[in-house]
């Protein structure tokens, strides 16, 4: 499945460097209705149509907090198995911006909601885990629109305080590899517990990449950049390449890191400066005075632990233990909640094993071919178990039940019709498998000769005669069976 590298190592003559990276991921929280406010978060409304007066900032609107919100932050902090602070606090991020009226940011800083967690990757070499340094709330901006007309900029207001989880990991990331596994992870944890789509296409997941590089085997860590609101996978690959190699570019040129934020350019695929790092002092962070502190009680919290579904890592354990699969099967098979979903569906009422390979094996082979969803998938799961039943019982060959699988793509077909309807059922009645062969054995009497004296080899030729004379559908093992007393 992955062939991705944990290890991600610049040379230059000399010297090797090993790459650093930790990641502030802005996820946006499933939720009806905003943060602070009562108004729509329906992705792709009409501009300004989902604005109230509280995120439109007008003078003596107040906040109040989404209970909801809060329970999303927290089962995402028990699924990054972290830390839960029962006293946490709203701080006021002041600077001026378009598209954001209240000209500041209500966001958590000294004190999140939750503290820290981790991540386990499962990399080719091996599991690998990852910390999480915090999970903080906070209200997204608006967004300002400055390609519509040459002159004015618009602005937007619809996203103006939907709430954002941010999740900031410790710099425990080595190559471009981790990352994409590790945003993977994170989108699975938070879909298997309804707290975030992921969907990045919507701007629902987005990164600021903090990149920096040291010489391989050095315990320090050297002067980073940060590279801004990074919407793609691919994207945060590219721009931490990039920005790598630009570092150690510097440093072989005896040149300083100045320790800034960058902007990735996706035309030209390159990071640009910017503006030089702002301190957390340029804020001036503080208590917003219009919220009090949130305060959760040990109840509210083991009420939400108690509802926690079962996440990746324990599905992918249980499918080791229970079932049997290898580690490369159930990495694969618990990666998304509806791959999942649809594995353990199929599996109600057919065999496991081979439920997992035709589901890792042709139907995965499918599905990116046609470029779909597994949710899209043109076999139910329903009839996906109904055919390895088939098989299962014996009343089709494996290789038949291509054949069929075949024929199902078009309109999920039942798999019992197609065998009545195209007559494909597997001969396994030994009588009419023994006249069959006879009759092979008749036609090529001097490659019997042959086989008798020797050349065994010409084994595998009979079983394909046969299998070709009965159209596929004898029955392998018996055919294999019978020639073997018949020869
Ligand atoms: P800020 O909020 O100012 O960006 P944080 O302390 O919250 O600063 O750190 C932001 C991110 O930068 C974290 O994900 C952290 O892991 C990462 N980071 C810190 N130091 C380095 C470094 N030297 N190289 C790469 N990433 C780093
Ligand atoms: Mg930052």
């Amino acid at each position: 499945m992955n062939k991705n590298k944990s290890e991600f190592i610049i040379s230059r003559k000399d010297n090797q460097y090993e790459v650093v990276i930790g990641l502030e991921v802005h996820a946006q929280v499933t939720s009806d209705s905003k943060l602070f406010s009562t108004s729509s978060t329906k992705f792709g409304a009409e501009p300004n149509t989902q604005v109230s007066l509280v995120d439109a900032a007008f003078p003596g609107m107040l906040p109040v907090i989404n209970e909801f919100c809060v329970k999303q932050a927290i089962k995402t902090g028990i699924g990054l198995k972290a830390k839960i602070n029962k006293r946490s606090v709203f701080d006021r991020k002041n600077y001026f911006y378009a598209d954001l009226p209240q000209g500041y940011q209500i966001s958590q800083f000294k004190h999140p909601i939750v503290g820290e967690g981790k991540v386990i990757l499962d990399m080719p070499d091996g599991q690998k885990e990852v910390g999480i340094e915090r999970l903080h709330l906070e209200q997204d901006a608006g967004k300002s629109i400055h390609d519509l007309d040459p002159q004015n900029t618009f602005v937007d207001l619809n996203r103006s305080g939907v709430a954002l989880m941010e999740i900031v990991s410790k710099p425990d990331l080595r190559s471009p590899d981790e990352v994409n596994v590790y945003i993977k992870k994170l989108r699975s944890i938070m879909r298997y517990l309804g707290t975030c789509d992921g969907n990045m296409q919507e701007g629902s997941l987005r990164a600021d990449v903090n990149v920096s590089v040291r010489t391989k085997g050095s315990k320090d860590l050297g002067t980073r950049c940060e590279i801004k609101n990074v919407n793609s996978i691919k994207f945060m690959q590219m721009a931490i390449e990039y920005e790598a190699n630009r570092q150690v570019d510097l440093i072989e040129d005896g040149k300083k890191i100045d320790q800034e934020t960058r902007l990735f350019d996706t035309k030209k695929n390159e990071t640009r400066s910017m503006r030089s790092k702002e301190d957390a002092h340029d804020y001036r962070y503080f208590p917003d005075p219009d919220l009090l502190p949130l305060e959760v009680s040990d109840e509210f919290i083991t009420k939400l632990e108690s509802n926690i579904p079962e996440l990746p890592d324990e599905k992918k354990k249980r499918f080791i233990d229970k079932f049997n699969l290898s580690p490369y099967e159930a990495t694969i098979l618990v990666s998304d909640i509806e791959t999942s979903k649809y594995f353990e569906d199929v599996i109600k009422n057919s065999d496991v094993k081979l439920a997992t390979n035709w589901i890792i094996g042709e139907l995965f082979a499918v599905l990116n071919d046609k470029n779909l969803e597994i949710t899209q998938s043109p076999i139910s799961a329903k009839n996906l178990s109904k055919l390895i039943n088939l098989i299962k019982d014996g009343t089709i060959s494996g290789k038949i039940a291509k054949t069929i699988f075949e024929l199902m793509l078009d309109g999920d077909k039942d798999p019992q019709k197609i065998v009545k309807e195209k007559g494909l059922k597997q001969e396994s009645d030994p009588k009419a498998l023994e006249a069959l062969i006879d009759k092979v054995i008749d036609n090529n009497r001097e490659k019997a000769i042959e086989y008798k004296s020797g050349k065994e080899k010409l084994f595998g030729f009979f079983v394909g005669q046969v299998m070709k004379v009965s159209g596929g559908k004898a029955n392998p093992q018996l055919v294999n069976e019978i020639l073997k007393k018949k020869l």
